[in-house]
């Protein structure tokens, strides 16, 4: 029976923390069992907000392979690839913009949240405005039907589709040249960072997948805990604790959770003792993800032959997709273009 088909990606930004573990990765990886899965590491996409420091971008690329390898993707389940191995992105990205109207641009609320907030970076920029319009070509390249996005990334998931309408619109002649995606929202639980705020690597509060145990320690020793908490005998709250959030995520094991919202609300327990409770089921989810990681460190070739593989593999169904776009645009398609 043919698997429904989904695509997923993660800017090339550096290495993943628990958040994007919560968040995405779990998910994507019980996906692979059932799916037939597209996960790519999306570097046009970083560099269209990180132009002016881009060296590190293929460093960056092979530290979100290695997080994905470790947590379990598995590139005979799933194919795994950078987004600019597949020139057909940058093709279908362009084909797309032919038909993207400005005003749906401008009024993507991430874009405008975007540029307030990051004001420290020029993002008044061509490619920045059109991020959607190549996340929409990610997608459409491979056909895919789910595409599972946190809450954040939505309005997107709308623009994307939009797109695909006034594509078919415009080229189908009645036909569906590109099917509309759908989107499987996945519930983003709340993993805050060391310091409370959103768990992101620009603050520098990130509890990273690869952290060593001891440096794991080190950084929940210090998390910030529920304020009224100042001494050891104060009575604390969990509800205003950002550890307890990283618990619920955590920590499985319901008696133990039970037992430390009671022993918080009476000072029976310390934030000292909370903390190594988590730290002891985080070391424990950790030590596989670790082993796998290590094992795939050893052996940089096969890393460079499952990108490989990937790509090649990747665009052959892009070259497919292509091959319906061209003539369908009025274009003649390469007579030689391989399938
Ligand atoms: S005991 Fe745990 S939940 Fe309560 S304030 Fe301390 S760290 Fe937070």
């Amino acid at each position: 029976m043919k698997k429904c088909r989904v695509f997923s990606g993660m800017r090339a930004t550096g290495l993943l923390h628990l958040g994007h573990l919560a968040g995405a990765l779990t998910n994507w990886v019980k996906l692979q069992e059932d799916h037939d899965c597209y996960y790519s590491i999306v570097d046009w996409h970083a560099l269209m907000s990180n132009y002016a420091d881009s060296a590190e971008t293929g460093k960056f690329c092979k530290d979100v392979l290695l997080d994905w390898l470790s947590v379990g993707l598995d590139p005979e389940k799933s194919c795994i690839f950078i987004q600019s191995h597949v020139p057909q992105h940058a093709e279908l990205f362009l084909a797309l913009s032919m038909i993207a109207p400005l005003g749906w641009l401008y009024r993507n609320p991430t874009y405008k949240e975007q540029i307030e907030n990051l004001q420290n970076k020029d993002l008044s920029t061509f490619a920045f405005l059109g991020y959607p319009v190549l996340m929409a070509a990610d997608i459409l390249l491979y056909r895919a039907e789910k595409v599972p996005v946190g809450e954040d990334q939505s309005a997107h998931m709308e623009l994307s589709r939009e797109i695909v309408r006034r594509f078919n619109h415009f080229f189908g002649g009645g036909k569906e040249i590109l099917p509309e995606p759908q989107t499987l929202l996945t519930p983003t639980p709340k993993v805050p960072g060391t310091d409370g705020r959103k768990m992101s690597k620009s603050y520098g509060n990130s509890l990273y997948i690869s952290e060593s145990p001891e440096s794991m320690w080190n950084k929940l020793r210090v998390m910030i805990t529920d304020p009224a908490r100042e001494k050891r005998t104060d009575k604390g709250d969990p509800d205003k604790c950002p550890v307890w959030d990283i618990h619920k995520v955590f920590n499985k094991d319901m008696g133990q959770r039970a037992e430390i919202d009671k022993g918080c609300r009476t000072a029976g327990i310390g934030c000292v003792d909370c903390k190594k409770m988590l730290n002891a089921h985080i070391a424990s989810m950790m030590e596989p993800i670790h082993e796998r990681r290590a094992r795939y460190e050893k052996d940089p070739n096969t890393l460079d032959d499952i990108l490989a593989n990937g790509a090649k593999r990747a665009e052959r169904t892009a070259t497919e997709t292509m091959s319906d776009i061209y003539p369908a645009m009025g274009l003649i398609s390469r007579a030689d273009r391989v399938v």
